[in-house]
């Protein structure tokens, strides 16, 4: 095959701009480590950027939860409503519908986006015929939340493409439960709100007794982990609670917010900061996650494209439109075999780029494998710094999100990246969780109702 080193110098030296090295990780896992301690800390959380919210969940599932549950699932591509009967330690039963959410509940005033949801719910719950039923529910909500309890917690901001008015400080909860009671063909108790990140954990550690950190790569990132209770000092009993555990949330992908991480960042990243509906937020989540990675590769295509230098003659509207890369074409384009450029070539189709020259499809995969190797080191330091801070010695990742479980070497990237960076010094094992947002939310309703 061809080598971009070679055929492509200025393709190669754009990519090594996105390159980290092991002692750049190391510095991140540092960073990184001492951000989350100013989020726990009671005195520097104000100003903290990685806020590490407790989820007042000390509970980890014992697998002996039994019971019918409704969970909502909102924070992603799609809205879902799911009843969740918990038979047996192997059975688990999961009903669910999805509901598309239209670009204008999403940047819409918030009582729409709660009325909504609520007519889903009971529209649902009228099909399954449970509507008579006071099931508990508990609400997926995966944007960053200010818990103030198991049921009740304050928007902070929207990410991932959100933007609804009157709901940033207002306990969504409550915005909720009154969009439910406001129909009044409901009974419906809303018992706990949780983050997805939470929920994957949970759903992780009903079969894995193991499991200690919940992780997301989807639409956007994420993670949550099990502290000890007396180093939670924005929980108010962190002295006096007589259990031992707490998991805390992260908000890990505003990491970089204040700056620490620019020695990283590259001119391609600040330009789709930029250009994205929060600008100078979620700076961790935009190097990583699935609605930024494939808008990355755009920009790079689109500069070599500029100059002259790749797709030569050829050029399309849709590549030079904003976020059409998708990230799902990165792992088409890197499931091709080695010397083939099948995918490559189908997915430069669909973005009018008609083209089959191989050279110019190596250059793309290698620009593709560039910005998820990179997604993947910075996630290893990620799980590295919370393993090292709970001061594992073996335990399970939870995983979930569509760039987990759909990029074709994210895992194996994972486990490289992060068994060179723990040099032995700790066992891991990374774990699809399944259905977090539903399974993990009616844990979560379990163990608190
Ligand atoms: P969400 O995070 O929205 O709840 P998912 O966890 O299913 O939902 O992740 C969906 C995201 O995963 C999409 O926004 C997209 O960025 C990414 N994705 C979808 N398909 C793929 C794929 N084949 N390869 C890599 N990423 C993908």
């Amino acid at each position: 095959p061809s080598n971009p080193q070679n055929d492509f110098p200025e393709a190669f030296e754009i990519c090594q701009k996105f390159d980290i090295s092991e002692e750049q990780m190391r510095e991140i896992v540092h960073r990184l480590t001492k951000e989350i301690n100013m989020g726990l800390a009671k005195d520097t959380h104000p100003r903290a950027v990685v806020k590490c919210f407790i989820t007042y969940v000390q509970d980890l599932p014992t697998g002996k939860e039994r019971g019918k549950y409704l969970a909502l699932d909102l924070g992603g591509t799609n809205f879902r409503v799911l009843l969740v009967t918990l038979k047996s330690e192997s059975e688990i039963n999961i009903e669910s519908k999805s509901y598309a959410i239209s670009k204008d509940l999403m940047e819409g005033p918030g009582k729409n986006l709660f009325d909504f949801i609520a007519e889903c719910l009971a529209s649902y719950c009228k099909e399954m015929h449970i509507e008579k039923e006071n099931l508990p529910l508990g609400f997926t909500f995966s944007f960053p939340l200010q818990q103030v309890g198991i049921n009740k917690g304050i928007m902070i901001t929207w990410t991932k493409g959100f933007k609804c008015d009157g709901v940033v400080g207002k306990n969504v909860v409550e915005l909720l439960q009154d969009a439910i009671n406001r129909r009044g063909d409901l009974k419906v108790r809303i018992v706990a709100i949780l983050n997805d990140t939470t929920g994957t954990l949970m759903s992780c550690a009903f079969a894995n007794r193991n499991c200690r950190i919940g992780l997301i790569v989807g639409t956007g990132t994420n993670a949550c982990y099990v502290e000890k209770t007396s180093n939670t000092e924005m929980f108010e009993g962190y002295q006096t609670s007589n259990k031992p555990n707490m998991i805390v949330n992260c908000e890990m992908g505003a990491f970089g917010d204040n700056g620490v991480l620019d020695f990283v960042r590259t001119s391609y990243d600040r330009a789709v900061d930029k250009q994205s509906i929060n600008p100078k937020r979620q700076t961790f989540e935009k190097c990583i996650s699935g609605m930024y990675l494939g808008e990355l590769v755009r920009h790079v295509v689109v500069e070599l494209m500029g100059k002259g230098l790749l797709f030569k003659g050829l050029n399309s509207q849709a590549i030079q439109e904003m976020w059409r890369f998708n990230t799902s074409y990165i792992s088409d384009i890197e499931s091709d075999a080695v010397g083939v450029h099948r995918q490559a070539s189908m997915v430069m189709d669909q973005l009018g780029i008609r083209t089959n020259v191989e050279k110019d499809l190596e250059c793309l995969r290698y620009i593709c494998q560039t910005v998820s190797t990179r997604s993947a080191k910075l996630t290893s330091c990620a799980l590295v710094c919370l393993i090292n801070k709970m001061n594992s010695k073996d335990c399970s990742v939870g995983i979930d999100g569509g760039v987990y479980r759909y990029h074709p070497h994210y895992h194996r990237l994972l486990t490289e990246n992060m068994n060179m960076l723990l040099k032995g010094s700790a066992k891991f094992e990374l774990i699809v969780s399944e259905d977090g947002s539903g399974r993990g939310a009616a844990l979560i309703a379990a163990v608190s109702a």
